[in-house]
């Protein structure tokens, strides 16, 4: 096969990706678009403590507790939670998003993945201004049925409240909040802006101008992931 064909393997984008970026960078939006390109499942720890949050388990009730003030959920609780995640499910891609969240998490994901012989291919950065951020997350409102994210005034659903892709009813998340919105930014800044510098190190970042529209927002990861 000559090079730059359809079928050209070095072309093909990576598969085993994590997604960095600040609340409301984009992350959401651009792994659904994403995982839906590449196949590969979309993991988003945030998701999964939603989940067990309306299922009102322990954990549950210790990642609501977390969220409401802006603080993160443990480490090991976290990566106990991904372990589980890998050992069940195919190894050949994947999309995490919203982890890992500290400079530990990362450390334990490693370990994680050395044990199930895994490479990581990618780490998308979502670069983006906290003044950006502030304005999308105090309108977002997301479908609580299949996660489908929306803005009051930039894109709103085509019926008020009601989800275009599949019906579901619009909320807002208790987290959206200002007060939590700041917590939640110092603790990006403290804990997980650093983890692009330990990726970096490794080759493995392709920083994302996220400050765009949504098309531009999935051109730009998909050049990322392909250049
Ligand atoms: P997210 O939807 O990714 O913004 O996550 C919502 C909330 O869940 C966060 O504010 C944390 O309290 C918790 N959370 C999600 N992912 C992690 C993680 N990797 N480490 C610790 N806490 C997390």
């Amino acid at each position: 096969m000559k090079s730059g064909g359809f079928f050209d393997v070095s072309r093909m984008p990576s598969r085993c990706i994590v997604l960095l970026g600040a609340p409301g960078s984009g992350k959401g939006t651009a792994a659904a678009w994403l995982t839906g390109r590449l196949k590969v499942p979309h993991v988003s720890t945030g998701d999964i403590l939603r989940a067990e949050m309306g299922a009102d388990t322990e954990l549950g009730r210790l990642a609501k507790s977390c969220g409401e003030t802006g603080r993160l959920v443990p480490d090991r609780i976290i990566t106990d939670l991904v372990e589980k995640w890998v050992d069940v499910h195919p190894r050949d891609g994947f999309l995490f998003d919203g982890f890992p969240r500290t400079l530990p998490q990362a450390e334990m994901f490693d370990e994680i993945l050395k044990r199930h012989a895994i490479r990581l291919d990618a780490v998308l950065n979502l670069i983006v201004s906290r003044a950006i951020v502030e304005e999308r997350i105090l309108g977002r409102v997301v479908c609580a049925q299949c996660k489908a994210v929306y803005h009051q005034s930039r894109v709103p659903p085509r019926c008020e409240a009601i989800c275009n892709v599949c019906g579901g009813a619009l909320t807002r998340r208790a987290d959206d909040e200002v007060g939590v919105f700041q917590e939640r930014w110092r603790v990006y800044e403290r804990e997980t802006a650093g983890l692009v510098d330990f990726y970096r190190a490794r080759g493995l970042v392709h920083d994302v101008d996220a400050a765009v529209d949504v098309g531009d927002l999935y051109d730009s990861v998909w050049k990322a992931l392909t250049s």
